[in-house]
């Protein structure tokens, strides 16, 4: 495996895009909804029907004509719908399968992703289904709870919750919606009990539990018994005594349950399930009117199959998982004889991972310098550069891979003499210049000589050469801003350019954003090369814009963004398909990103203050006959533009020469 990347073949046979497929393993995160047609395009296929192929090159372009800036946000709708759909009907084949005797009720955890659009899309495909909503905050309660189709629509409520929140969710079930508040905290329990009494209304509610099971890798935290979340068994045990006491038994009708997002193996998710259900089973012989049983979130995605030991792979597919969750609760339930319960997951990654995608421009490529062909190094130039420049000359002559090794072993001493030398002040500045040049002709040349030389596995030089000669690819947004969780926890997602995947991809790349911070990069990217340290992209010469999709963005990413370098969120355009349009495919609606002022109102700074004190300072100048009058206004009238324009570089000035 580890020598296969680099045996692709070089000028041996044509590159295709079945080769792009496999260089950015595009089968294994992007499949059925991604793929690359032979003209080297992404094409997307977010409906059920093979006929429909969606060229994304062209959405970007309709993108642009009706003036959108880049980088810009893809939602192709459709996609959450499919998502919906397989889930739903991966339970429902479990449960027919496995003969189980309760129903299936999936409820999507808004805080994946809370866009009112998202949301809308996902309660729409859902509603056949009978899927409902989970909220974790007052405002996502708020925004939740005034969009429940109906009464029958459940509405889990997890998180902490204040009397505000309580009240407001009692007030819910007196109106005959279905809102269940979930008890992480003893203390709920006992502001709902006191809510109730004074309400006269004694309210149904359910309650989380801390099981021993405990999730993997960046998301365990979650779950185990050290979890912050949920109740541990002893003070469920005296919540049921209380209950008990209460004769209100039948109020408790939830069982909830969350190891943490993104499972990686299965055998813990069935693990936890057998938990939680000895749990359920125990609490209803004693006469708890449980109805729900809710196994939360958790269902991962693929960002790169095959890696399953960091957690960026799952070891299940949503059927194995349905089969996991049904299997094992009737399991449990039957041993028990006790009723199965409607059983509710929380997935929300698996449901919107997929449907978005991050357009972005690469505004520039910077790549060693190396010499120009028809340069000489001067006859009166110190030793140690004519020494770089022999180690050159001498390349096409050598023959055997230890020659070429010995060359790269020189080159790499002379180079760090010519830093020495220059440090000390025995090197001109230009010679020093020349001296790095050279030392990048060198690289370059002995890299090809060595690719081309090599049978079975590289000696380490190739590795380290290839590394020196790793471009840097400068891109038009913020990790911090759209891609948090690469940074927060090492996340890595799918990366690739959009268009071009017919041609073979010969430099390697590493993505840098504008931020002003050395944290502002990619720093693992996703390939069939054994080095994930860097991305193969193609050379750019500036005839034509370079734009990469980063893909599986639309869990987590959109809303976890922050506002560092006062970069805001990204313009987006709501993608649905249509075998009738032009493209198949028609943009349903286009939000516009955040302007910079609106990113300056958020830390208190206002246009119409900015632009007093900035028309201060260019009075001042006028009379004190620094610039003209005309000058000066020009100067006013071209900072007053910037509070509207997009908070990233944009592609407009970029992309005259283009368009
Ligand atoms: C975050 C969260 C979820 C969603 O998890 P996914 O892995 O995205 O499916 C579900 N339930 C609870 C309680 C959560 O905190």
């Amino acid at each position: 495996m580890s020598t296969s990347a680099r045996k692709l073949p070089k000028a041996a046979a044509k590159w295709t895009s079945t080769d792009s497929a496999e260089l950015y393993r595009v089968d294994s995160w992007g499949a059925p909804y991604f793929s690359i047609n032979p003209a080297g395009r992404v094409v997307a296929h977010p409906v059920d029907d093979a006929g429909i192929a969606i060229e994304v090159p062209a959405v970007v372009a309709e993108m642009r004509k009706r003036g959108v800036e880049l980088p810009a946000l893809i939602r192709f709708q459709d996609i959450l719908s499919l998502r919906v759909r397989s889930l739903n009907e991966a339970f429902s084949a479990a449960i027919a399968e496995a003969g189980y005797a309760g129903r299936y009720r999936g409820v999507y955890p808004i805080k994946v992703n809370q866009l009112h659009e998202v949301v809308d899309e996902v309660l729409e495909a859902g509603r056949q289904f009978g899927l409902g909503l989970e909220c974790g905050s007052k405002a996502e309660l708020t925004a939740a709870l005034a969009n429940l189709p109906d009464d029958e629509t459940l509405l889990v409520c997890n998180g902490v919750k204040d009397q505000a929140m309580l009240s407001m969710m009692i007030a819910a079930q007196q109106l005959g919606r279905n809102v269940l508040p979930v008890i992480e905290r003893y203390f709920e329990y006992e502001t709902l009990k006191r809510l109730a009494f004074s309400k006269s209304f004694v309210p149904k509610f359910g309650v989380r539990v801390r099981l021993a099971t405990s999730g993997s890798g960046r998301w365990a935290d979650s779950s185990g018994l050290n979890s912050k979340f949920g109740l541990s068994l002893p003070e469920l045990m005296r919540l049921v005594e209380e209950l008990e006491a209460s004769g209100t038994t039948d109020r408790l009708q939830l069982l909830h349950c969350h190891v943490g997002s993104q499972i990686a193996d299965i055998a813990v998710l069935k693990q936890a399930t057998r938990e939680v259900t000895q749990i359920y089973a125990a609490l209803t012989k004693r006469g708890i009117g449980l109805t729900y049983l809710d196994v939360g979130g958790g269902l991962g995605v693929n960002y790169d199959e095959g890696h399953v030991s960091d957690d960026a792979g799952i070891n299940y597919s949503i059927e194995e998982y349905a089969n996991a969750v049904v299997f094992t609760v009737k399991e449990v339930c039957d041993g028990h004889g006790v009723a199965m319960p409607t059983l509710v997951t929380e997935s929300g990654r698996a449901i919107t991972a997929h449907h978005s995608v991050l357009i972005v421009p690469v505004l520039a490529a910077q790549s060693r310098d190396e010499l120009p062909t028809d340069s000489n190094v001067a006859a009166d130039a110190h030793d140690s550069v004519k020494g770089l420049a022999i180690v050159l000359e001498a390349i096409p002559g050598l023959e055997r891979m230890r020659e070429l090794l010995e060359a790269f072993h020189d080159a790499k001493e002379r180079q760090e003499e010519t830093r020495t030398l220059f440090t000390l002040g025995y090197l001109t500045i230009d010679e020093r210049a020349i001296a790095d040049q050279l030392f990048w002709s060198i690289c370059r040349q002995l890299l090809g000589r060595l690719t081309a030389s090599i049978d079975g596995a590289p000696p380490p030089e190739v590795g380290e050469i290839e590394a020196l000669l790793t471009d840097q690819y400068l891109c038009d947004f913020s990790v911090f801003q759209s891609m948090l969780d690469h940074w927060a926890i090492g996340q890595p997602f799918p990366i690739m350019p959009i268009d071009g995947l017919d041609v073979q991809p010969e430099r390697r790349g590493v993505l840098v954003d504008i931020t002003c911070d050395s944290d502002g990069k990619v720093s693992q990217y996703i390939s069939s090369h054994p080095d994930n340290s860097f991305l193969p992209l193609h050379e750019i010469d500036g005839s034509a814009p370079y734009y990469l999709g980063f893909f599986l963005m639309g869990a987590y990413e959109d809303i976890m963004g922050d506002a560092h370098n006062l970069f805001g969120r990204v313009t987006e355009a709501h993608v649905y398909a249509d075998a009738s349009e032009p493209g198949q495919f028609w943009i349903e609606k286009i939000i516009p990103g955040t302007a910079v002022q609106d990113m300056l109102a958020q830390v208190q700074y206002f246009p119409n203050d900015l632009q007093r004190r900035m028309s201060e300072v260019v009075r001042g100048k006028i009379q004190a006959g620094v610039v003209r009058p005309s000058v000066g206004m020009e100067i006013l009238d071209q900072y007053m533009a910037c509070f509207q324009q997009s908070t990233y570089c944009g592609t407009d000035d970029f992309e005259q020469e283009f368009d």
